[in-house]
């Protein structure tokens, strides 16, 4: 009795001292710093991922002048790099020739960038399969931009998971930001050298933290998607991604750091970033 007492009592205070620990060498592997929410603070929000123990952050662009901001990010700051992308959401309302336009900027671009995306389906926000059927000729130009570069493409992908996978079968490196499909698909996914990539949601989605406890280590990121899907109220910003590590640490029965380490040594191996 005495034993068990004093090692549930080890258990929870080493959770305690985890959960003060401050980490090294962590990664937020999607966000979007250029978003207006940090018009105000940007620097102030930058500094303070630094300080949080965040040594890079990359910076996802999903329409023209998001690309442009991110290329202008990763200019003005080493630890910073940009992936350039065309979200589906970010097709409504746009005419051939402002696609046409979005898509040369990606390829124009492509050497300053780490990865291409995010691009994708996502069948949340648009339900007409008119749409859907142009979000997916969009994505199969947008991968056709990555393949040719070479570069790992990022995908948005949202109640779409699967078919966004089928399409991207041919691809060597992919990166599903935010995964939030099945666990079939994710194995899948990952039996595929594929990158599934969980964000700070996960703090709060019983979902997600099934998908946490069942990932491969070798295969996990770690993002904020900031200003996105904060863990806790209000605007999401990089240092949060701390939060995500320890909880995934903590579901996976690891040592945070362990998860900060591997998980920033995944986003580096995929993105080719020394
Ligand atoms: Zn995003």
């Amino acid at each position: 009795m005495d034993g068990q007492r004093d090692m549930r009592g080890t258990i929870q205070e080493k959770i305690m001292r985890n959960a003060q620990r401050p980490l090294a060498g962590v990664i937020d592997s999607h966000c979007h710093l250029d978003f207006k929410h940090f018009n105000r603070d940007r620097e102030a929000v930058i500094e303070n991922a630094r300080r949080a123990g965040v040594v890079r952050m990359i910076n996802s662009g999903v329409d023209y002048s998001t690309n442009s901001k991110s290329l202008e990010l990763a200019k003005s700051y080493e630890f910073i790099s940009a992936t350039l992308g065309f979200s589906p959401n970010s097709i409504d309302g746009k005419k051939d020739p402002e696609i046409q336009m979005l898509l040369d900027q990606i390829e124009e671009n492509a050497s300053q960038a780490v990865g291409i995306g995010e691009a994708g389906l996502d069948y949340y926000h648009t339900k007409d399969a008119p749409t859907r059927e142009r979000q997916a000729e969009i994505f199969k130009r947008v991968i056709a931009i990555a393949e040719s570069f070479g570069l790992p493409l990022v995908i948005h992908s949202r109640d779409a998971e699967q078919p966004a996978l089928d399409m991207v079968k041919h691809l060597e490196k992919v990166v599903f930001h935010c995964y939030s499909g099945t666990l079939p698909t994710m194995r899948e996914a990952q039996d595929r050298g594929f990158y599934i990539s969980l964000a700070t949601n996960v703090c709060r989605s019983g979902h997600h933290q099934i998908l946490a406890k069942n990932v491969s280590l070798d295969h996990l990121l770690v993002e904020t998607d900031s200003p996105f899907l904060s863990p806790r109220k209000g605007r999401n910003e990089p240092a949060n991604v701390l939060d995500a590590v320890r909880l995934i640490a903590r579901i996976k029965g690891l040592e945070p750091q362990d998860v900060a380490a591997q998980t920033a040594a995944n986003t580096k191996r995929i993105y080719n970033i020394h």
